[in-house]
């Protein structure tokens, strides 16, 4: 089953495929592209010269980075090669998260401390870590105010924690010098 389609230029008849209809399809006489009518009956293709199809024009455009996000999209960050996102956000939240949980433990004296010290150490260290590949260039440089608090925090937990976790050891191993001081007499 073939449409039939009367050449533009030349009044050449020519039969293509019915499911090109819409499409552009070639002259076979004069090389001409005509658009195919859609439903515009049905002929062997015996009957006509056949035409050939013409390549679908329309390729999709190739994946550009460096173009716009479409809107209502965040905007996305393109950072050159070898260099890695930051994770300033996350360093921030632990290093605030466990300066907290510090200033809670060493109000109660609590051994909540012994949380709060760990995480303060590891938002240190990942912060100072992550301060000197941005210095580096390895590491996305937009997120060195987040990763500057983090490290503030983490070092604030660290020492509270530390400092308050020896003064309660000292305190008991005080008194339990002097119950066994007291026990001995
Ligand atoms: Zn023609």
């Amino acid at each position: 089953m073939s449409i039939a389609v009367r050449c533009r230029v030349c009044g050449q008849q020519f039969a293509v495929e019915g499911q090109a209809a819409g499409t552009a399809a070639r002259c076979p006489a004069c090389g001409t592209s005509n658009e195919v009518p859609a439903g515009a009956g049905t002929f062997d293709a015996q009957t006509f010269g056949a035409g050939t199809l013409d390549p679908a024009p329309a390729q999709p455009p190739a994946f550009n980075p460096y173009q716009a996000p479409a809107t209502g999209d965040a905007p996305v960050r393109v950072l050159p090669p070898g260099v890695r996102p930051h994770r300033g956000g996350t360093v921030m939240a632990m290093g605030i998260v466990s300066c907290s949980v510090a200033a809670i433990g060493a109000i109660i004296c609590s051994l909540l401390l012994l949380v709060s010290l760990p995480l303060g150490i590891v938002s240190w260290i990942m912060a100072r870590n992550d301060l000197r590949e941005m210095a580096a260039g390895t590491m996305d440089v937009s997120g060195r105010g987040q990763t500057m608090t983090g490290m503030i925090t983490g070092i604030i937990a660290t020492a509270l924690s530390a400092l308050v976790l020896f003064v309660m050891l000292a305190i008991f191993v005080l008194y339990a010098v002097i119950i066994a001081a007291s026990a001995a007499r």
